[in-house]
Protein backbone atom coordinates (compact mmCIF):
# COMPACT_ATOMS: atom_id res chain seq x y z
CA UNK A 1 0.00 0.00 0.00
CA UNK A 2 1.34 3.54 -0.49
CA UNK A 3 0.68 7.29 0.18
CA UNK A 4 0.43 9.47 -2.58
CA UNK A 5 0.94 13.39 -2.60
CA UNK A 6 -1.45 15.16 -4.70
CA UNK A 7 -1.23 18.68 -5.56
CA UNK A 8 -4.69 19.99 -5.34
CA UNK A 9 -4.49 22.84 -7.78
CA UNK A 10 -4.07 20.52 -10.52
CA UNK A 11 -4.57 16.57 -9.77
CA UNK A 12 -1.35 15.91 -10.72
CA UNK A 13 0.41 13.03 -8.20
CA UNK A 14 3.63 14.45 -7.11
CA UNK A 15 5.02 11.27 -5.02
CA UNK A 16 4.36 7.91 -3.80
CA UNK A 17 5.43 6.36 -0.08
CA UNK A 18 5.17 3.16 0.48
CA UNK A 19 3.71 1.99 4.03
CA UNK A 20 4.83 0.43 7.19
CA UNK A 21 3.86 -3.34 7.89
CA UNK A 22 2.40 -4.00 11.63
CA UNK A 23 5.80 -5.57 12.33
CA UNK A 24 7.66 -2.57 10.89
CA UNK A 25 5.92 -0.33 13.05
CA UNK A 26 6.40 -3.02 16.11
CA UNK A 27 10.03 -2.24 15.94
CA UNK A 28 9.24 1.71 15.69
CA UNK A 29 7.35 1.74 18.98
CA UNK A 30 10.49 -0.80 20.35
CA UNK A 31 13.26 2.05 19.09
CA UNK A 32 10.93 4.84 20.72
CA UNK A 33 10.84 3.20 23.38
CA UNK A 34 14.45 2.26 23.46
CA UNK A 35 15.38 5.94 22.72
CA UNK A 36 13.06 7.27 25.70
CA UNK A 37 15.30 5.37 27.86
CA UNK A 38 18.29 7.55 27.35
CA UNK A 39 16.62 10.69 26.10
CA UNK A 40 14.82 11.49 29.79
CA UNK A 41 18.37 11.60 31.18
CA UNK A 42 19.57 14.02 28.58
CA UNK A 43 19.76 18.14 29.95
CA UNK A 44 17.98 20.50 28.64
CA UNK A 45 20.97 22.19 27.40
CA UNK A 46 21.62 19.49 24.93
CA UNK A 47 17.89 19.39 23.94
CA UNK A 48 17.92 22.91 23.57
CA UNK A 49 20.96 22.55 21.32
CA UNK A 50 19.25 20.57 18.79
CA UNK A 51 16.00 22.17 18.73
CA UNK A 52 17.61 25.68 18.04
CA UNK A 53 19.35 24.01 15.18
CA UNK A 54 15.85 22.99 13.76
CA UNK A 55 14.48 26.52 14.10
CA UNK A 56 17.19 28.18 12.50
CA UNK A 57 17.20 25.29 9.35
CA UNK A 58 13.29 25.76 9.21
CA UNK A 59 14.52 29.63 8.52
CA UNK A 60 17.09 28.78 6.37
CA UNK A 61 14.85 26.69 3.91
CA UNK A 62 11.29 28.72 4.72
CA UNK A 63 11.09 28.85 1.08
CA UNK A 64 11.88 25.04 -0.15
CA UNK A 65 9.32 24.08 2.95
CA UNK A 66 7.01 26.68 1.99
CA UNK A 67 6.67 25.09 -1.49
CA UNK A 68 6.21 21.87 -0.57
CA UNK A 69 2.87 22.48 1.77
CA UNK A 70 1.81 24.82 -1.23
CA UNK A 71 2.61 22.09 -3.60
CA UNK A 72 1.35 19.33 -1.45
CA UNK A 73 -2.26 21.16 0.29
CA UNK A 74 -2.94 23.93 -1.28
CA UNK A 75 -1.82 26.96 0.88
CA UNK A 76 -1.04 30.05 -0.60
CA UNK A 77 2.61 30.41 -0.65
CA UNK A 78 2.73 33.47 1.50
CA UNK A 79 0.98 31.74 3.97
CA UNK A 80 2.87 28.83 3.36
CA UNK A 81 6.06 31.40 4.59
CA UNK A 82 4.69 32.30 7.33
CA UNK A 83 3.31 28.54 8.92
CA UNK A 84 7.51 27.78 8.81
CA UNK A 85 8.18 30.89 10.41
CA UNK A 86 5.97 30.75 13.02
CA UNK A 87 7.40 26.83 13.56
CA UNK A 88 10.53 28.63 14.29
CA UNK A 89 9.22 30.64 16.34
CA UNK A 90 7.43 28.08 18.63
CA UNK A 91 10.44 25.70 18.36
CA UNK A 92 13.03 28.40 19.71
CA UNK A 93 9.65 29.20 22.46
CA UNK A 94 10.02 25.66 24.16
CA UNK A 95 14.08 25.46 23.49
CA UNK A 96 15.28 28.27 25.66
CA UNK A 97 11.69 28.14 28.02
CA UNK A 98 11.28 23.90 29.08
CA UNK A 99 13.64 24.40 31.85
CA UNK A 100 11.57 27.08 33.63
CA UNK A 101 8.61 25.83 32.56
CA UNK A 102 9.22 22.46 34.11
CA UNK A 103 11.20 23.16 37.55
CA UNK A 104 10.64 21.86 40.66
CA UNK A 105 7.92 23.45 42.04
CA UNK A 106 7.85 23.86 45.98
CA UNK A 107 5.11 22.81 47.85
CA UNK A 108 3.46 25.46 50.86
CA UNK A 109 3.43 22.43 53.57
CA UNK A 110 3.80 23.10 57.16
CA UNK A 111 6.62 20.77 58.80
CA UNK A 112 7.70 18.95 55.10
CA UNK A 113 9.63 20.14 52.62
CA UNK A 114 8.01 18.82 49.76
CA UNK A 115 7.88 20.06 46.05
CA UNK A 116 6.40 19.19 42.39
CA UNK A 117 8.79 17.26 40.06
CA UNK A 118 7.79 17.47 36.43
CA UNK A 119 9.51 14.13 34.77
CA UNK A 120 8.57 12.81 31.11
CA UNK A 121 6.14 9.88 30.65
CA UNK A 122 7.79 8.08 28.02
CA UNK A 123 6.62 7.52 24.24
CA UNK A 124 3.68 9.70 23.13
CA UNK A 125 1.82 9.38 19.79
CA UNK A 126 0.57 12.18 17.40
CA UNK A 127 -2.38 12.07 15.01
CA UNK A 128 -2.02 15.35 12.59
CA UNK A 129 -4.13 16.80 10.01
CA UNK A 130 -2.90 18.25 6.73
CA UNK A 131 -4.36 22.14 7.00
CA UNK A 132 -0.70 23.34 8.90
CA UNK A 133 1.34 20.50 7.85
CA UNK A 134 4.57 21.31 9.88
CA UNK A 135 2.55 23.74 12.80
CA UNK A 136 0.45 21.46 13.65
CA UNK A 137 3.65 18.64 14.05
CA UNK A 138 5.67 21.39 16.07
CA UNK A 139 3.23 22.37 18.25
CA UNK A 140 2.82 18.97 19.74
CA UNK A 141 6.52 17.59 18.67
CA UNK A 142 8.75 20.52 20.13
CA UNK A 143 7.82 20.93 23.79
CA UNK A 144 7.72 16.97 24.48
CA UNK A 145 10.89 16.47 23.16
CA UNK A 146 11.93 19.45 25.42
CA UNK A 147 10.11 17.86 28.51
CA UNK A 148 12.26 14.15 27.53
CA UNK A 149 9.56 12.43 26.02
CA UNK A 150 9.71 10.71 22.17
CA UNK A 151 7.31 10.94 19.88
CA UNK A 152 5.85 8.41 17.01
CA UNK A 153 3.62 10.78 14.29
CA UNK A 154 0.90 9.60 11.90
CA UNK A 155 0.53 12.19 9.93
CA UNK A 156 -2.15 12.96 7.40
CA UNK A 157 -2.42 10.85 4.61
CA UNK A 158 -2.33 13.86 1.89
CA UNK A 159 1.23 15.70 3.12
CA UNK A 160 3.39 12.78 3.44
CA UNK A 161 6.26 14.82 1.52
CA UNK A 162 5.70 17.27 4.20
CA UNK A 163 5.92 14.28 6.73
CA UNK A 164 9.25 13.09 5.38
CA UNK A 165 10.70 16.87 5.21
CA UNK A 166 10.06 17.18 9.03
CA UNK A 167 11.70 13.54 9.79
CA UNK A 168 14.78 14.37 7.58
CA UNK A 169 15.24 17.84 8.88
CA UNK A 170 15.27 16.27 12.94
CA UNK A 171 17.46 13.75 11.79
CA UNK A 172 20.04 15.94 10.17
CA UNK A 173 19.87 18.59 13.10
CA UNK A 174 21.06 15.49 15.27
CA UNK A 175 18.00 14.25 17.06
CA UNK A 176 18.73 10.65 18.21
CA UNK A 177 17.13 7.97 16.25
CA UNK A 178 13.69 7.01 17.94
CA UNK A 179 13.08 10.34 19.24
CA UNK A 180 10.78 11.28 17.08
CA UNK A 181 9.47 8.63 13.75
CA UNK A 182 7.33 9.59 11.27
CA UNK A 183 4.80 6.54 10.55
CA UNK A 184 3.69 6.30 7.22
CA UNK A 185 0.96 3.94 8.15
CA UNK A 186 -2.71 3.61 7.60
CA UNK A 187 -5.59 4.65 10.00
CA UNK A 188 -6.56 1.51 11.41
CA UNK A 189 -2.79 0.91 12.82
CA UNK A 190 -3.82 3.79 15.20
CA UNK A 191 -5.28 1.69 17.92
CA UNK A 192 -3.26 -1.02 18.23
CA UNK A 193 -0.28 1.86 18.95
CA UNK A 194 -2.45 3.53 21.17
CA UNK A 195 -3.07 0.04 22.97
CA UNK A 196 0.66 -0.59 22.99
CA UNK A 197 1.53 -0.92 26.77
CA UNK A 198 4.96 1.38 25.97
CA UNK A 199 2.80 4.29 24.43
CA UNK A 200 2.27 6.70 27.27
CA UNK A 201 -0.27 9.10 25.74
CA UNK A 202 -1.79 10.37 22.15
CA UNK A 203 -2.50 13.62 21.24
CA UNK A 204 -4.97 14.14 18.11
CA UNK A 205 -6.14 17.37 15.83
CA UNK A 206 -8.27 16.76 13.38
CA UNK A 207 -12.36 16.09 13.09
CA UNK A 208 -14.57 15.08 16.08
CA UNK A 209 -14.94 11.39 14.24
CA UNK A 210 -11.41 10.97 14.65
CA UNK A 211 -10.86 12.52 18.20
CA UNK A 212 -13.75 10.39 19.57
CA UNK A 213 -12.14 6.94 17.74
CA UNK A 214 -8.63 7.67 19.40
CA UNK A 215 -10.09 9.29 22.82
CA UNK A 216 -12.34 5.59 22.93
CA UNK A 217 -9.42 3.69 22.49
CA UNK A 218 -7.12 6.05 24.83
CA UNK A 219 -9.71 5.86 27.51
CA UNK A 220 -10.09 1.66 27.38
CA UNK A 221 -6.15 1.51 28.42
CA UNK A 222 -6.12 4.51 30.71
CA UNK A 223 -3.67 6.67 28.80
CA UNK A 224 -3.86 10.16 28.96
CA UNK A 225 -4.96 11.93 25.50
CA UNK A 226 -5.27 15.58 24.39
CA UNK A 227 -7.78 16.64 21.45
CA UNK A 228 -7.85 19.44 19.37
CA UNK A 229 -11.05 18.72 17.00
CA UNK A 230 -13.18 21.31 14.99
CA UNK A 231 -14.41 24.70 15.85
CA UNK A 232 -17.70 27.07 14.45
CA UNK A 233 -16.43 30.51 15.68
CA UNK A 234 -18.31 33.12 16.35
CA UNK A 235 -17.13 36.85 15.21
CA UNK A 236 -19.75 38.62 16.79
CA UNK A 237 -20.30 42.43 15.96
CA UNK A 238 -21.83 45.18 18.00
CA UNK A 239 -23.27 48.17 16.95
CA UNK A 240 -19.99 50.36 18.55
CA UNK A 241 -17.58 48.47 16.39
CA UNK A 242 -15.94 49.94 13.46
CA UNK A 243 -17.14 48.93 10.39
CA UNK A 244 -14.22 48.82 8.06
CA UNK A 245 -11.97 47.41 10.52
CA UNK A 246 -14.60 44.61 10.55
CA UNK A 247 -14.72 43.60 7.64
CA UNK A 248 -11.10 43.89 7.26
CA UNK A 249 -10.88 41.33 9.80
CA UNK A 250 -13.90 39.41 8.52
CA UNK A 251 -12.08 39.03 5.42
CA UNK A 252 -8.83 37.84 7.49
CA UNK A 253 -10.54 35.75 9.92
CA UNK A 254 -12.37 33.91 7.38
CA UNK A 255 -10.29 33.26 4.75
CA UNK A 256 -7.53 32.19 6.55
CA UNK A 257 -5.66 29.09 4.79
CA UNK A 258 -8.57 29.13 2.39
CA UNK A 259 -11.30 28.83 5.25
CA UNK A 260 -9.62 25.13 6.01
CA UNK A 261 -8.40 26.27 10.11
CA UNK A 262 -10.61 25.35 13.69
CA UNK A 263 -10.04 29.15 14.33
CA UNK A 264 -11.29 30.42 11.26
CA UNK A 265 -14.50 33.12 11.65
CA UNK A 266 -17.28 30.72 10.70
CA UNK A 267 -20.65 32.54 12.31
CA UNK A 268 -20.94 35.76 11.42
CA UNK A 269 -23.28 36.92 14.27
CA UNK A 270 -23.99 41.36 13.20
CA UNK A 271 -26.59 43.04 15.32
CA UNK A 272 -29.51 44.72 13.24
CA UNK A 273 -27.79 48.44 12.64
CA UNK A 274 -24.79 47.01 11.56
CA UNK A 275 -26.17 44.06 9.63
CA UNK A 276 -27.07 45.64 5.76
CA UNK A 277 -23.23 47.20 5.64
CA UNK A 278 -21.46 44.30 7.06
CA UNK A 279 -22.99 41.65 4.23
CA UNK A 280 -22.73 44.61 1.23
CA UNK A 281 -18.88 45.15 2.33
CA UNK A 282 -18.29 41.40 2.77
CA UNK A 283 -19.91 40.27 -0.50
CA UNK A 284 -17.66 43.14 -2.57
CA UNK A 285 -14.87 41.95 -0.57
CA UNK A 286 -15.08 38.92 -1.48
CA UNK A 287 -16.08 38.60 -4.76
CA UNK A 288 -13.03 41.22 -5.52
CA UNK A 289 -10.44 38.22 -4.37
CA UNK A 290 -8.57 36.50 -7.02
CA UNK A 291 -9.21 32.30 -7.06
CA UNK A 292 -6.02 30.96 -8.64
CA UNK A 293 -2.81 28.97 -8.10
CA UNK A 294 -1.57 29.28 -4.52
CA UNK A 295 2.29 29.23 -5.92
CA UNK A 296 1.01 32.74 -7.68
CA UNK A 297 1.91 35.23 -5.19
CA UNK A 298 -1.10 37.58 -6.43
CA UNK A 299 -3.83 35.10 -6.02
CA UNK A 300 -6.39 35.29 -2.34
CA UNK A 301 -7.89 32.61 -2.29
CA UNK A 302 -6.46 28.80 -3.19
CA UNK A 303 -7.89 25.52 -3.53
CA UNK A 304 -8.95 23.58 -0.66
CA UNK A 305 -6.87 20.64 0.36
CA UNK A 306 -8.48 17.64 -2.15
CA UNK A 307 -11.14 17.14 -3.91
CA UNK A 308 -12.91 15.39 -1.37
CA UNK A 309 -12.49 18.19 1.10
CA UNK A 310 -14.11 20.33 -2.05
CA UNK A 311 -16.96 17.94 -2.71
CA UNK A 312 -17.61 17.37 0.95
CA UNK A 313 -17.84 21.38 1.60
CA UNK A 314 -20.26 21.70 -1.84
CA UNK A 315 -22.11 18.82 -0.72
CA UNK A 316 -22.65 20.82 2.78
CA UNK A 317 -23.35 24.20 1.27
CA UNK A 318 -25.88 22.84 -1.26
CA UNK A 319 -27.83 20.85 1.75
CA UNK A 320 -28.24 24.49 3.35
CA UNK A 321 -29.18 26.28 -0.21
CA UNK A 322 -31.94 23.01 -0.46
CA UNK A 323 -33.17 23.66 3.25
CA UNK A 324 -33.71 27.48 2.67
CA UNK A 325 -30.33 29.40 2.74
CA UNK A 326 -30.10 32.60 0.49
CA UNK A 327 -26.87 32.92 -1.22
CA UNK A 328 -25.39 36.15 -1.06
CA UNK A 329 -22.18 35.29 -3.09
CA UNK A 330 -20.88 31.66 -4.75
CA UNK A 331 -22.17 28.89 -3.18
CA UNK A 332 -21.17 26.32 -6.26
CA UNK A 333 -17.64 25.63 -7.40
CA UNK A 334 -15.87 27.22 -10.72
CA UNK A 335 -15.27 25.53 -13.91
CA UNK A 336 -11.51 24.94 -13.58
CA UNK A 337 -9.51 22.42 -12.44
CA UNK A 338 -8.47 22.15 -9.30
CA UNK A 339 -10.05 21.44 -5.66
CA UNK A 340 -11.98 25.33 -6.01
CA UNK A 341 -14.63 26.57 -3.84
CA UNK A 342 -15.69 29.86 -4.51
CA UNK A 343 -15.49 32.69 -1.70
CA UNK A 344 -19.21 32.23 -0.48
CA UNK A 345 -22.09 33.99 1.65
CA UNK A 346 -24.78 32.61 3.17
CA UNK A 347 -28.01 34.23 5.18
CA UNK A 348 -30.92 33.04 6.68
CA UNK A 349 -29.87 29.80 8.17
CA UNK A 350 -31.73 27.82 10.37
CA UNK A 351 -30.97 25.01 12.78
CA UNK A 352 -31.88 21.96 10.28
CA UNK A 353 -28.82 23.27 7.80
CA UNK A 354 -25.44 21.61 8.17
CA UNK A 355 -24.11 25.50 7.82
CA UNK A 356 -25.49 25.79 11.61
CA UNK A 357 -23.45 23.54 13.48
CA UNK A 358 -20.99 21.57 11.38
CA UNK A 359 -17.53 22.86 10.94
CA UNK A 360 -17.50 24.24 6.87
CA UNK A 361 -14.20 23.97 6.10
CA UNK A 362 -13.27 26.06 3.46
CA UNK A 363 -14.27 29.50 2.34
CA UNK A 364 -17.70 29.99 3.33
CA UNK A 365 -19.28 32.95 5.72
CA UNK A 366 -22.46 31.96 7.29
CA UNK A 367 -24.13 35.64 8.25
CA UNK A 368 -26.84 36.05 10.72
CA UNK A 369 -28.38 38.95 11.59
CA UNK A 370 -29.28 39.76 15.70
CA UNK A 371 -31.33 41.76 17.70
CA UNK A 372 -28.98 42.96 20.22
CA UNK A 373 -25.87 41.72 22.00
CA UNK A 374 -27.63 39.66 24.30
CA UNK A 375 -29.23 38.04 21.36
CA UNK A 376 -25.79 37.72 19.39
CA UNK A 377 -24.11 36.03 23.11
CA UNK A 378 -27.00 33.30 23.34
CA UNK A 379 -26.60 32.69 19.55
CA UNK A 380 -22.33 32.40 19.88
CA UNK A 381 -23.14 30.08 22.43
CA UNK A 382 -25.72 28.03 20.49
CA UNK A 383 -22.90 25.37 19.23
CA UNK A 384 -21.97 22.02 19.99
CA UNK A 385 -18.35 23.79 19.05
CA UNK A 386 -16.33 25.40 21.95
CA UNK A 387 -12.89 26.72 20.88
CA UNK A 388 -12.36 30.24 19.56
CA UNK A 389 -14.64 33.32 18.82
CA UNK A 390 -14.10 37.45 18.53
CA UNK A 391 -16.09 40.15 19.55
CA UNK A 392 -15.96 43.67 17.41
CA UNK A 393 -16.64 46.75 19.82
CA UNK A 394 -14.78 50.28 20.55
CA UNK A 395 -15.75 49.68 23.93
CA UNK A 396 -13.07 47.64 25.61
CA UNK A 397 -15.15 47.33 28.92
CA UNK A 398 -18.32 46.22 26.88
CA UNK A 399 -16.17 43.60 24.52
CA UNK A 400 -14.41 41.75 27.49
CA UNK A 401 -17.86 41.27 29.24
CA UNK A 402 -19.49 40.04 26.15
CA UNK A 403 -15.98 37.63 25.87
CA UNK A 404 -16.27 36.51 29.30
CA UNK A 405 -20.29 35.24 28.53
CA UNK A 406 -18.93 32.97 25.14
CA UNK A 407 -18.11 29.28 26.15
CA UNK A 408 -14.93 28.76 24.23
CA UNK A 409 -11.74 28.35 25.05
CA UNK A 410 -10.47 31.49 23.60
CA UNK A 411 -12.30 34.73 22.32
CA UNK A 412 -9.96 37.80 21.17
CA UNK A 413 -11.12 41.18 20.91
CA UNK A 414 -11.67 43.19 17.21
CA UNK A 415 -9.26 40.00 15.76
CA UNK A 416 -9.66 36.84 14.69
CA UNK A 417 -8.77 34.61 17.05
CA UNK A 418 -5.42 33.03 16.26
CA UNK A 419 -2.26 31.20 17.68
CA UNK A 420 0.81 32.27 19.50
CA UNK A 421 3.58 30.26 21.46
CA UNK A 422 2.93 32.16 24.66
CA UNK A 423 -0.60 31.60 24.26
CA UNK A 424 -2.99 28.72 25.40
CA UNK A 425 -4.67 27.20 22.85
CA UNK A 426 -7.62 24.80 22.97
CA UNK A 427 -11.41 24.21 23.23
CA UNK A 428 -14.43 22.68 25.47
CA UNK A 429 -17.23 21.12 24.68
CA UNK A 430 -16.91 19.59 21.17
CA UNK A 431 -13.53 20.77 20.44
CA UNK A 432 -11.97 18.70 22.85
CA UNK A 433 -10.15 19.04 25.85
CA UNK A 434 -5.98 19.62 26.88
CA UNK A 435 -4.10 22.74 25.52
CA UNK A 436 -1.35 23.62 23.70
CA UNK A 437 1.60 26.38 23.30
CA UNK A 438 2.40 28.35 26.11
CA UNK A 439 3.57 26.60 29.40
CA UNK A 440 0.47 24.89 29.58
CA UNK A 441 1.14 23.15 26.55
CA UNK A 442 3.91 21.24 27.70
CA UNK A 443 2.72 20.38 31.24
CA UNK A 444 -0.10 17.74 29.20
CA UNK A 445 2.39 14.74 28.95
CA UNK A 446 4.23 15.00 32.12
CA UNK A 447 4.43 13.52 35.86
CA UNK A 448 3.59 15.85 38.10
CA UNK A 449 5.23 14.17 40.53
CA UNK A 450 4.98 14.94 44.52
CA UNK A 451 8.27 14.49 46.12
CA UNK A 452 7.78 15.14 49.82
CA UNK A 453 10.69 14.79 52.53
CA UNK A 454 9.10 15.13 55.69
P1 LIG B 1 -9.50 13.83 10.00
O1 LIG B 1 -9.90 14.15 11.39
O2 LIG B 1 -10.07 12.61 9.39
O3 LIG B 1 -7.90 13.72 9.95
C1 LIG B 1 -7.03 14.20 10.94
C2 LIG B 1 -6.02 13.10 11.32
O4 LIG B 1 -6.71 12.04 11.98
C3 LIG B 1 -5.36 12.46 10.10
O5 LIG B 1 -4.04 12.10 10.44
C4 LIG B 1 -6.20 11.22 9.89
O6 LIG B 1 -5.54 10.22 9.17
C5 LIG B 1 -6.48 10.79 11.30
N1 LIG B 1 -7.67 9.97 11.50
C6 LIG B 1 -8.85 10.03 10.85
N2 LIG B 1 -9.72 9.14 11.34
C7 LIG B 1 -9.07 8.47 12.32
C8 LIG B 1 -9.44 7.39 13.19
N3 LIG B 1 -10.63 6.84 13.16
N4 LIG B 1 -8.51 6.95 14.07
C9 LIG B 1 -7.30 7.51 14.09
N5 LIG B 1 -6.89 8.51 13.30
C10 LIG B 1 -7.76 9.00 12.43
O7 LIG B 1 -9.78 15.07 9.11
P2 LIG B 1 -10.16 15.11 7.55
O8 LIG B 1 -8.91 15.31 6.82
O9 LIG B 1 -10.98 13.96 7.12
O10 LIG B 1 -11.06 16.42 7.54
C11 LIG B 1 -12.45 16.30 7.83
C12 LIG B 1 -12.94 17.48 8.63
O11 LIG B 1 -12.26 17.48 9.90
C13 LIG B 1 -12.63 18.85 8.06
O12 LIG B 1 -13.55 19.21 7.08
C14 LIG B 1 -12.69 19.70 9.30
O13 LIG B 1 -14.01 19.99 9.60
C15 LIG B 1 -12.10 18.80 10.37
N6 LIG B 1 -10.65 19.07 10.60
C16 LIG B 1 -10.31 19.87 11.63
C17 LIG B 1 -8.98 20.18 11.82
C18 LIG B 1 -8.55 21.07 12.93
O14 LIG B 1 -7.59 21.81 12.77
N7 LIG B 1 -9.20 21.00 14.09
C19 LIG B 1 -7.93 19.71 10.93
C20 LIG B 1 -8.40 18.82 9.89
C21 LIG B 1 -9.72 18.54 9.74
P3 LIG B 1 -5.74 10.09 7.58
O15 LIG B 1 -5.29 11.36 6.97
O16 LIG B 1 -4.88 8.94 7.23
O17 LIG B 1 -7.20 9.83 7.37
Amino acid sequence: MTITSINPASGQELKAFPTLSKPEVMERIKAADDAYGKWRKTSYEQRKSILLAFASKLRKRKDEFATLITKEMGKRIEEARSEIEFCAEITEFYANGAESFLADEPMNVEGADAYIQYTPLGVLLGVMPWNFPFYQVVRFATPNIMAGNTILMKHARIVPQCAQAIQDLFDECGLPDGVYTNLFIPTEFVDPIIEDRRVRGVSLTGSEPAGAAVASTAGKNLKRSVLELGGNDAFVVLEDADPEHVLKMAVRGRMVNTGQSCVASKRFIVVEPMAKAFIEGLKKHFSEMKLGDPMDESTDVGPLSSEDAAKDLADKVQKSIDAGATVVLGGDRPDREGAYYHPTILTDITPEMPTYDTELFGPVASVYVVKDEEAAIELANDSSYGLGGSVYTKDVARGRRVAEQIDTGMVFLNQPTNSQAELPFGGIKNSGYGRELSHLGILEFVNKKLIHCG
